[in-house]
């Protein structure tokens, strides 16, 4: 592979940035770019037009999603597309969804300039929605485009200040049947770029991550009842302690998922106790249990026996045990073709790879559902995200953009690459 464009292509790749982090800045240094808010139209009206000088055609979806596109030569063949999304948790980050999206600007520009129309269309799509910040649903953005959500998945879901979805979203100017449907079948590729979110890619020294799989989820809600009592009175023999029940589960938790390995995860991020009074013994406690892993069957094997032995030991202690599964995602592949054409850019460029397992969820694993998606990521200072402190070095930025480009120029303007 020889790489279509030099670096020079993205000197202006950090300066877009942080224009765009302008949209939604705090303070602090962090961002917040709520769907469907004032900054959140700011941001994507301010990407369109990067969009339109760069010579790409625009256009916004029913949802707010927003493309720009660069025809190519067969405008039968699929979409090769890439992109990320605009929306940010609350007091995020500059670079969380908006480098994939930057970058992705960025390199359709550069490709269209230095080697002009490609065979086949090359879009970036600047996703309205990926975070689940504002209202009760995440990958609202991606959801829609992929036909995983349909509008009417919107309806009765409003925000913290009883604002409903199709309201905000009428603010801001969409949702309107007049406007483009989301749903795209003539997508053939996804590629995302995106920071990593965690401490791996520094760790080890590497300059590109290769995603080969999202994991799966399991949430949980667990309740334990015993009985509050008398903390005097009330001799250790003669106790129903729902805290120390759940202390021996948390521990046996992270016995169990050390011994299981990477890129097994679990983790209690929450724990109440009642009536939480210093001298009264805990009757009930409740705690959250966030599981994840790359492969389903180990997903599944592990939180079903872990729950069993935690049923155990409430059992033993003569605790009432309940534990409900309120979210389960599967974890997702992705495709190999392109992870490896993602690997023989790296290869190119002499940038250092690593293959790896994104334990956080992204837009790419909706695009999974319905074209080969993969997805870069490039190194986060000290593994920081969701925070005004993420951050990454101008030359980590503009190498993964650079890997995109490479990426996005086989498939959209190479011979080989067919599907
Ligand atoms: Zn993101």
């Amino acid at each position: 592979m020889r790489p279509p464009l030099d670096m020079s292509a993205f000197a202006e790749l950090p300066g877009l940035l942080d224009e765009l982090a302008g949209f939604g800045a705090e303070e602090g240094g962090g961002v917040t770019r709520l769907l469907y808010t004032e900054s959140w139209r700011a941001a994507q009206l301010f990407l369109e037009e990067r969009m339109r000088v760069a010579g790409l055609e625009t256009r916004f979806d029913r949802a707010g999603n927003l493309y720009g596109r660069l025809l190519g030569a067969d405008s039968a063949a699929p979409v090769v597309l890439t992109g990320s999304h605009v929306d940010t948790v609350r007091s995020g980050g500059r670079y969380d969804g908006s480098y994939g999206v930057v970058a992705g600007l960025m390199a359709l520009a550069a490709l269209k300039r230095t080697c002009g129309a490609p065979l086949r269309t090359l879009e970036v799509v600047s996703l309205c929605e990926e975070e689940g910040s504002r209202f009760p649903l995440a990958y609202w953005g991606s959801g829609n485009a992929t036909g995983v959500y349909g509008f009417d998945d919107g309806e009765g879901i409003a925000d913290a200040d009883g604002i409903t979805l199709a309201e905000a979203m009428r603010t801001a100017g969409f949702g309107l049947e007049t406007q483009t449907p989301c749903l795209r079948r003539d997508i053939g590729a996804f590629v995302e770029l995106h920071i990593e979110q965690g401490i791996v890619l520094e760790r080890s020294g590497r300059q590109i991550g290769l995603v080969e799989a999202i994991v799966g989820q399991r949430r949980y809600a667990v309740t334990l009842t015993g009985a509050s009592n008398h903390a005097g009175t009330t001799p250790m023999s003669m106790r129903a302690d729902a805290l120390a029940g759940a202390v021996e589960m948390l521990a046996l938790l992270e016995t169990r998922a050390k011994a299981a390995g990477d890129p097994l995860v679990a983790t209690v991020g929450r724990l109440e106790t009642m009536p939480g009074t210093p001298n009264v013994i805990p009757g009930e406690v409740r705690f959250t249990l966030d599981i994840r892993h790359d492969k389903e069957l180990k997903l599944e094997s592990f939180c079903r026996d872990t729950l069993a032995a935690f049923e155990a030991i409430a059992r033993s202690r003569g605790l009432g045990f309940e534990s409900r599964c309120w979210l389960a995602t599967k974890p997702t592949q992705m495709d190999d073709g392109l992870t490896g054409l993602l690997e023989r850019a790296c290869l190119a460029r002499a940038n250092s790879s690593r293959r790896m397992v994104s334990g956080a969820g992204h837009d790419a694993q909706l695009f999974a559902a319905v074209c080969p998606a993969a997805m870069l990521f490039v190194p986060s200072r000290g593994g920081v995200s969701h925070s005004s402190d993420e951050y990454s070095t101008p030359e980590q930025l503009t190498e993964g953009a650079a890997v995109l480009a490479d990426c996005l120029y086989e498939l959209a303007y190479g011979q080989e690459w067919r599907r």
